[in-house]
């Protein structure tokens, strides 16, 4: 132990993770069958979900038991450190104290095993022997790869056509664990084949993966559908991440003024933040929650809260979200992970009701904050945790302008190495800041308005 990195003992990692369900201000609006508006029925989602995922979705108590065999799986690379950012205090002259839980000491590099190690786990037990889908720049899809490589599942990934060819360093490790990769838009299913009748040269986008991922699943008697973010049981496995840290902060004795985490679906800032609502409920201390997204996609800061479909394709039930709308199609930042036109439910309800706070910043100041942060502590963040990162370096100058002895938490989701061509944009200044899409967002909230779903 020194005064910059604060291990946990492996006996001292959490044994359950934390459901904010039981614990939300007021009751989740329950997800909504498309044709007939009533609320989707637990056995709808079998083909698609083993049974224990489908409860734990549902769970009213307040902690989940993790298994054995996800215990054993998380000791590879867990507890992760918590980092005191000292140099970074040091280059910013604040009087406020910076922390990060560090996530990307995960073997693909970000927080997204933390949830694929358990649903392979899940759907092992239930006798399912392949998983299908979805990824963008491939951080979840090499997630899911390694965790159905360690249970002995089978795996299929579709990958956004683009990415396939422009990001190619995530496809090989996915291939590396035993993934099959399939760059859609796919011959293997209707979706897939109808976009390319029409366009051969079509770049794909996730709205079409999901589609195919999902209708490969439905069709298949061996096979179930996987999703990396957004739902409930997604965000409750990520809750070992602020477990964690708040044994870390004990330690320390301290407790975080603020708590920030980037928002692609809200799986990791959930994961990092419930824990401390918790406390904060439990305890009755001051903890203010900061979620952080990307001007090009601001669901929370611009977006509607209202039902929505979770996908393009229209195959999901609706969910009551912030959204921009499902035919949204968000300005191609790299921060891929933040890239999606809804967020997390259980996020949204906590938005709503004031619980939490939302900031949207332009990539290139995103970047400018990585960039600083990287010469301070040495880890270069992934796009996606670099909002965090940006959010947190303005908390800690407004609390040098205002001499406030502030304590600042975030979550640093993921490293950057493969991110190259981006910080390669960023340092010859090529890089496009992708400002508020003002118009495309009108659009797709007027086509969301003729759903005709009640608020
Ligand atoms: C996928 C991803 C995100 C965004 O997803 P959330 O579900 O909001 O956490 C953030 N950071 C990294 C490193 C990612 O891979």
């Amino acid at each position: 132990m020194n005064d910059r990195i604060v291990t946990l003992p492996p006996e001292e990692m959490p044994r359950r993770w934390y459901n904010i369900l039981p614990d939300l201000p007021k009751p989740l609006p329950p997800p909504l069958d498309p044709k007939t508006k009533e609320p989707v029925k637990p056995e709808q989602l079998a083909p698609l979900f083993p049974k224990e995922l489908i409860m734990q979705e549902v769970s009213q108590e307040r902690f989940i038991n993790i298994p054995d065999e996800v215990i054993e799986v998380y000791m590879r690379y867990r507890p992760t450190p918590l980092y005191r950012a000292i140099y970074l205090e040091k280059m910013l002259k604040t009087p406020a104290k910076i922390f990060y839980k560090y996530e990307g000491v995960s073997p693909t590099g970000s927080h997204k095993p933390n949830t694929a190690i358990a649903q392979a786990y899940y759907n092992m037990k239930e006798g399912v022997e392949r998983l299908t889908t979805e990824t963008g720049a491939g951080q979840w899809g090499s997630a899911l790869a390694y965790a159905t490589y360690l249970f002995g599942l089978k795996s299929t990934i579709y990958m956004v056509k683009i990415s396939y060819h422009q990001k190619p360093f995530r496809k090989v490790l996915m291939k590396l664990y035993g993934a099959e990769v399939i760059p859609s838009p796919s011959d293997k299913t209707p979706i897939g084949r109808e976009i390319l009748e029409k366009d051969p040269e079509n770049p794909g986008s996730l709205g079409i993966a999901i589609s195919e991922a999902i209708f490969d699943a439905a069709t298949s008697d061996d096979a179930k559908y996987s999703l990396g973010s957004v739902l409930n049981h997604v965000l409750l496995h990520q809750t070992i991440i602020g477990e964690e840290a708040i044994k870390q902060m004990e330690i320390l004795d301290v407790t975080p003024d603020y708590v920030v985490g980037a928002v692609g679906g809200g799986s990791n800032f959930a994961g990092l933040a419930y824990p401390f609502y918790r406390l904060k409920k439990d305890k009755g201390l001051d903890i203010k929650f900061l979620a952080v997204e990307p001007e090009a996609a601001p669901t929370l800061t611009k977006g509607v809260y209202t039902y929505d479909f979770g996908d393009t394709a229209r195959l999901t039930p609706l969910l009551k979200m912030y959204t921009l709308g499902h035919t949204f199609i968000p300005p191609p930042i790299h921060a891929g992970g933040l890239r999606y036109h809804g967020d997390a439910p259980t996020l949204c309800l906590l938005k709503d009701e004031g619980e939490i706070d939302a900031v949207a910043y332009d990539q290139v100041s995103v970047f400018q904050g990585a960039h600083l942060f990287f010469q301070a502590e040495g880890i270069l963040p992934a796009p996606e945790s670099a909002h965090a990162v940006k959010a947190a370096i303005d908390l800690a100058i407004e609390a040098k302008e205002k001499n406030e002895e502030r304590v600042i938490l975030f979550n640093l989701s993921g490293h950057g190495l493969f991110d190259m061509k981006a910080y390669e944009e960023y340092i010859e200044g090529r890089l496009e800041p992708y400002s508020y899409p003002q118009e495309l967002i009108m659009q797709s909230i007027e086509e969301l308005k003729k759903l005709g779903v009640e608020a």
